[in-house]
């Protein structure tokens, strides 16, 4: 992706793993290979591969800078985090992220703000780092803004089954020990955050996937774009809206929530900034007969 300018305010793209190829059928449940199928025509070759049948999603921030403020959205599943659920997120030891952000000509130290759409484990991952045994902020200059909602809903769980960990354990090492620092600041969905005279931050609330999941609306002098989180996983939902994200807490409300913003976007032309689409990543969406279609940029 490259480096998209709203006037005042650019967003660019910090990549941990741009294209993870997973299995369709445990990324959505009730996928069958008919629908996989009749989509192959339309897919590009960094969505799904053809000879493996398996499907991409890419893990990324994003990094909003304006007037000398950054902003990273999303700090997606982090290194070395146990997680023995799922082999291909337990123990990452990579170096892509810091080297992605040192591109950018920045430092952990640079961040300003870090902002989580939900937390969920690939959200919050580089929230923390491992230091003398400890999990400590990555970002020791960053005030850390999380739903409140959200925060609420996932604390509930936690204290209604103590003894196993939430959230693949992200829970206890990515979000819990920023609120011990004190730099967490738990939020409405009424959250603004000033850049500019005119460029600013904004939430729309989007629950389902989560109970407290919010997209991030970038405003600037000539232009907006939505940080879609994980409200949609994959371009292939689009015309399939059916299709249930195996994160999907509460799944009819998911569904309405992403056929919802389908809609909005498509009817407003907005630029769409999702969580998880590979190759260039950010987008339209635009009505296609009874569906809708992703037209990605260059
Ligand atoms: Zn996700």
């Amino acid at each position: 992706m490259k480096t998209i300018d709203l006037g005042g305010v650019t967003v660019d793209k910090i990549v941990e793993n741009p294209g993870l190829w997973l299995d369709p059928f445990w990324l959505f449940h009730n996928i069958d290979q008919p629908t996989i199928d009749r989509n192959l025509p339309w897919m590009q070759d960094f969505l799904f591969d053809r000879a493996t049948n398996l499907i991409s999603l890419s893990f990324h921030s994003f990094l909003i800078r304006a007037n000398g403020f950054n902003v990273l959205v999303d700090t997606c599943v982090g290194n070395h985090k146990t997680r023995p659920g799922t082999p291909f997120w337990n123990q990452l030891a990579g170096d892509r992220y810091m080297a992605d952000l040192a591109r950018h000509g920045l430092t952990t130290a640079d961040i300003h703000m870090v902002m989580c759409t939900h937390l969920h484990v690939d959200h919050v991952g580089w929230n923390t780092r491992l230091e003398d045994g400890r999990w400590v902020p990555t970002f020791p200059n960053a005030r850390y803004i999380f739903g409140q909602k959200e925060f609420d809903g996932h604390a509930a769980r936690q204290a209604a089954d103590p003894e196993t960990p939430i959230n693949r354990g992200s829970w206890a090492d990515s979000v819990l020990p920023v609120v011990e620092t004190g730099q967490a600041e738990l939020v409405d969905f009424d959250f603004i955050h000033t850049l500019g005279l005119e460029e600013r931050i904004t939430l729309l609330p989007t629950p389902g996937h989560t109970p407290g999941h919010f997209c991030v609306n970038v405003e600037g002098r000539s232009g907006q774009g939505l940080i879609t989180g994980d409200a949609i996983h994959h371009p292939i939902q689009f015309r399939e809206p059916h299709l249930v994200n195996n994160g999907d807490m509460d799944v009819p409300h998911a569904r309405a929530t992403r056929e919802a913003l389908t809609r909005r976007l498509a009817d407003s032309g907005e630029l769409m900034l999702p969580c998880h689409f590979a190759g260039p990543t950010a987008g339209r969406i635009r009505p296609d007969g009874e569906h809708f279609r992703f037209e990605f940029l260059d």
